[in-house]
């Protein structure tokens, strides 16, 4: 974006959030220690209890049924309102952020991609990092076929495989399910690797879905099936791969289930390629959701579209950092 188009941006949420005060969604996946983490998704366990008792002294948390009552009815928001989420679904939501919620009494929801739950397989971009980034020697070329074409990558040096991990990974971004299946089965067979994950990557099992479903400080959402960009599928296709975490879940959980975030969730204005559509509120509609949020950075207003409502992604900022962002997302 350039200079003067960034500058008529922070205008215009100037002069929204000016008009009405805005509540603020925040996005986070894993609250962990790794060794490596070259999406930079994990919040350490210390960085996140401290931006927790932040929020808790100087921001007013709402819970998943008080934010959907503002979005639904198109209520104004109580002042420095704040709404915390976590996608994907991680062991460590339940065993080191949920605790953490708990202890500085801030609820959260957690949207939960449903096919590698209670598996020990990884989601595909782990899976892609352990292959290519932790592997102690690899062949010098990969060559792999992605939806009927042949790509030839360099893995000759740290540097070569270090870029291929990243071209793979906006590649694959929006590509089909079965796509990333099938090259990932084909990474597998070029590496020697298994498909048996890492257990510091794995998912949370079905009692521990179960046991934050129940839990204080928790609500559970949905967040497709396999984790596709739905915008790049047919109207059927996006039906049934939201549509299935959603069943899936109401199955496990034994409640209905109105929650629900786009993976990746990004909001592209231009190019074919998208992470979600208007087929993909429609589908939201149709399968009876009711607060569906995206990922680009905005604050929520009374009249902000429910189906697509502006996340921000916290990393893993020490207090010091993460106030003074919080300052930044309410003005600007
Ligand atoms: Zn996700």
């Amino acid at each position: 974006m350039g200079n003067l188009s960034q500058k008529i941006f922070a205008v215009a949420h100037y002069v929204a959030n000016k008009v009405q005060r805005p509540a603020v969604i925040l996005l986070y996946h894993r609250v962990t220690t790794l060794e490596r983490d070259p999406q930079e998704l994990v919040v350490t366990p210390a960085n996140f209890r401290a931006q927790l008792a932040h929020l808790a002294a100087d921001y007013n948390v709402l819970d998943a049924d008080q934010f959907l009552y503002h979005v639904k009815n198109k209520k104004a928001f109580p002042e420095r309102s704040v709404f915390v989420t976590f996608d994907d679904g991680y062991a460590d939501n339940y065993h080191e952020a949920l605790p953490l919620l708990q202890q500085e009494q801030v609820p959260a929801l957690f949207y939960i991609t449903t096919s590698k739950i209670n598996t020990n397989f990884e989601l595909w971009w782990d899976d892609l990092e352990r292959i290519l980034l932790t592997a102690d020697q690899l062949p010098l070329t990969l060559t792999v076929d992605i939806d009927g074409k042949k790509w030839e990558y360099n893995t000759g040096t740290l540097t070569a495989i270090r870029e291929t991990y990243y071209a793979l990974q906006q590649v694959l971004r929006f590509c089909k399910p079965a796509v990333i299946e099938a090259v990932m089965q084909q990474l597998y067979d070029w590496s020697g690797k298994s498909a048996t994950g890492r257990p510091s990557h794995r998912l949370m099992t079905w009692e521990e879905v179960k046991a934050m479903g129940n839990a204080d400080y928790a609500t559970i959402g949905c967040h497709t099936h396999r984790h596709p960009a739905v915008g790049m599928l047919s109207y059927e296709e996006q039906y049934t791969e939201i549509g299935m975490s959603k069943e899936i879940l109401e199955g496990v959980l034994g409640t209905p289930q109105v929650h629900f975030s786009y993976p990746f969730g990004g909001r592209k204005f231009l190019g074919t390629k998208r992470y979600y559509n208007a087929d993909s509120i429609k589908a939201c509609k149709a399968l009876g959701l009711q607060l569906v949020t995206a990922n680009y950075y905005g604050q929520v207003h009374s009249w902000s579209n429910p189906y697509a409502l502006p996340r921000i992604l916290v990393r893993d900022w020490p207090l010091d950092v993460f106030q003074a962002h919080m300052r930044q997302f309410f003005k600007y």
